[in-house]
């Protein structure tokens, strides 16, 4: 996925502070934040969507999860909460097709399905 924007960051062709790296995951600030931590967090291998997660993906899924709990707490917003989010496919509003794990928080967030 030579073209893939977060294949790009993830192999640091383009220059972007890591919040967190493992030998699978990144993380990084999203550049247009919805609210004060606004983080996304994906895998380095290029899966488009949660549609094309496999059931050996399973670990990987994990680790998406707790590297974004670990960043929420390094931010010190776990304890007030925070959001998780994959958006899926044109109805869940995904623009970027490399899977990513939205942490949203660090303010009190909506409950509008259309937004944070
Ligand atoms: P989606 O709508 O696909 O779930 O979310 C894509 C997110 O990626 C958006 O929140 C958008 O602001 C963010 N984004 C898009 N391009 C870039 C980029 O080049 N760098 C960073 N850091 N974030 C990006
Ligand atoms: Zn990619």
């Amino acid at each position: 996925m030579a073209e893939c924007i977060f294949c790009k960051i993830a192999r640091k062709e383009i220059p972007n502070e890591f919040l967190y790296e493992d030998a699978d995951v990144i993380a990084f600030a999203d550049i247009n934040p919805l609210a004060p931590v606004h983080v996304l967090v994906i895998p380095r291998r290029h899966i488009s969507s949660v549609n094309d997660f496999m059931a050996e993906d399973a670990v990987l899924i994990g680790k998406l999860i707790l590297a974004a709990r670990a960043i929420a707490r390094e931010k010190r917003i776990a304890d007030d909460g925070y959001k998780l989010l994959f958006r899926t496919g044109e109805h869940g509003g995904q623009e970027v097709p490399h899977v990513h794990l939205h942490l949203i928080g660090g303010a009190p967030l909506t409950e509008n399905i259309h937004s944070v």
